[in-house]
């Protein structure tokens, strides 16, 4: 009978099916950072345990970077000691820490991937949400909590129902101005933001086969979002040229027996799903969100919906969603005022998304009243990203370049909202508070948008632009 990757790379884990008939799965990759380790260090240690594979545990800062000066200690004294305790935890169970003086920190999210670290095949967990990233290689790839993290350091298992599993299928190419993060953006929309609960996601389809593998982090990343579990892409020739050569890759003959797996994986024609949503990607327009969680959106043509509209268990979501952002049911949301701009986070702080900022940042300047942030998401983005000149084209229209870490995504290092500012945000949630000030808004919307939003000082149709 044919079968899905998902059948597959959870068998090749399964260890054994627990009484509960949950399965005891192998993980082949646990990253670590410092928000969800130091309780989970603190109970090994209680325990009087180690780190049962050392070798598949790697660790990063993150969360509490400050994105300006990074001399320590930290201005911030929270930052300082929970930099200080991942120091120092990493170092009691000797495990590799991509620290600041590595040249290879920066966001969970994109340094795995990066570094070859994340492979088809694999199972990845991390202490975070955003680790469905990591299934846009061909991995079953989820966030879990500090008792898991725990759980994973002591036994390298867990104990995890499988879920079901829904293929998207997006058809048909995007059209010019459209980016991986209109799509995923569209599929939460249409799908709501619970719809994925109980299932994991199987991106696929013309639309999705044609990105590369940067826009298919972009798109897995957010599937959590859709309530998913975790997302994945079957890997394919994309997946192996990115990975090939990358530090933790496997490296020549080891490469192409790998691929050979890899390629092995893959879901089967004639597989079934236990459900499939289609979508049609050429009628994708880029899209922005108007209300507090990332399903309340719309094409930047369109009108802001009445909740009357929706269905009646979520119209008070509705409700507050407008009154929290000062939106009304039927205005526009192209012109809708800006405050921030914030392009970065693991959603799109890769090269390729600072690549598509920096076309529309030729095309002017920052409007007076904007605070533009452009923020890569690890040293190697930045590095890579500087030596192409992009920080210059950014600096010319008036953007502030920062470090690298996960800045104006959450309200957990210096980049925050103030007051009732309204940001274009990169990002992936736009949860009431997320960036720093509870009375904060959030717009999510494609990296390109949110240049051309900082430009124009509103929302704007980056499609005008190009
Ligand atoms: S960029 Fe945002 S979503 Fe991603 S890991 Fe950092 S805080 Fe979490």
């Amino acid at each position: 009978m044919a079968r899905t990757l998902l059948d597959k790379v959870w068998e090749a884990h399964t260890v054994r099916t627990l009484p509960s008939g949950q399965t005891q799965l192998f993980i082949g990759l646990h990253l670590v950072h410092e928000v969800t380790t130091p309780q989970a260090f603190q109970m090994l240690r209680e325990l009087g345990l180690k780190v049962r594979m050392p070798e598949r545990t790697f660790g990063t800062l993150d969360h509490i970077i400050p994105t300006t000066s990074q001399v320590r200690p930290y201005a911030d004294p929270m930052a300082e000691e929970m930099a200080a305790q991942m120091i120092q935890n990493t170092k009691d169970f000797k495990l590799p820490l991509f620290d600041l003086d590595s040249g290879r920190q920066g966001i969970v999210h994109v340094i795995g991937p990066e570094l070859g670290l994340s492979q088809p095949g694999m199972t990845i967990a991390c202490g975070d949400s955003h680790t469905s990233t990591h299934g846009a290689v061909g991995a079953i790839a989820f966030g879990i909590g500090t008792s898991q993290v725990r759980d994973v350091l002591a036994t390298q298992c867990l104990a995890m129902a499988k879920p079901k599993l829904r293929q998207v299928r997006i058809d048909n190419a995007l059209a010019k101005g459209v980016y991986a993060k209109d799509i995923i953006l569209t599929i939460i929309q249409k799908l709501g933001v619970k719809g994925g609960v109980g299932y994991a996601y199987e991106y696929a389809g013309p639309a999705i086969e044609r990105l590369t593998m940067e826009e298919r982090l972009t798109v897995c990343n957010m599937s959590i979002e859709g309530g998913a579990r975790f997302g994945y892409v079957n890997p394919d020739q994309t997946t192996f040229d990115y990975v090939r050569g990358r530090p933790y890759a496997p490296q020549g003959e080891a490469f192409d027996r790998a691929v050979t797996w890899w390629k092995s994986i893959a879901s089967e024609p004639g597989a079934s799903y236990d459900d499939v949503a289609r979508l049609d990607g050429a009628a994708i327009e880029p899209v922005v969100t108007w209300g507090i969680n990332p399903e309340q959106s719309v094409g930047v043509s369109q009108r802001i919906p009445s909740p009357e509209s929706a269905p009646e268990t979520e119209r008070p979501t509705y409700r507050e969603g407008l009154a929290h952002m000062g939106f009304k049911a039927g205005d526009p949301i192209k012109g809708a005022k800006i405050d921030v701009a914030f392009v970065g986070s693991c959603t799109n702080g890769r090269l390729s998304d600072l690549r598509a900022a920096a076309e529309v940042a030729k095309k002017g300047k920052v409007a007076k009243h904007v605070r533009a942030l452009i923020v890569p998401g690890s040293q190697q983005v930045a590095k890579a990203a500087e030596a192409e000149g992009l920080h210059e084209i950014f600096t010319a229209a008036g953007f502030q370049w920062r470090k690298a870490g996960c800045s104006m995504c959450l309200g957990m290092n210096d980049d925050k909202l103030q007051g009732r500012e309204m940001s274009a945000s990169s990002s992936n949630r736009n949860f009431i508070g997320r960036q720093g000030s509870p009375t904060g808004r959030t717009l999510l919307m494609s990296p390109a948008m949110v240049v051309a939003a900082a430009i124009a000082g509103a929302v704007t149709d980056v499609r005008e632009m190009l």
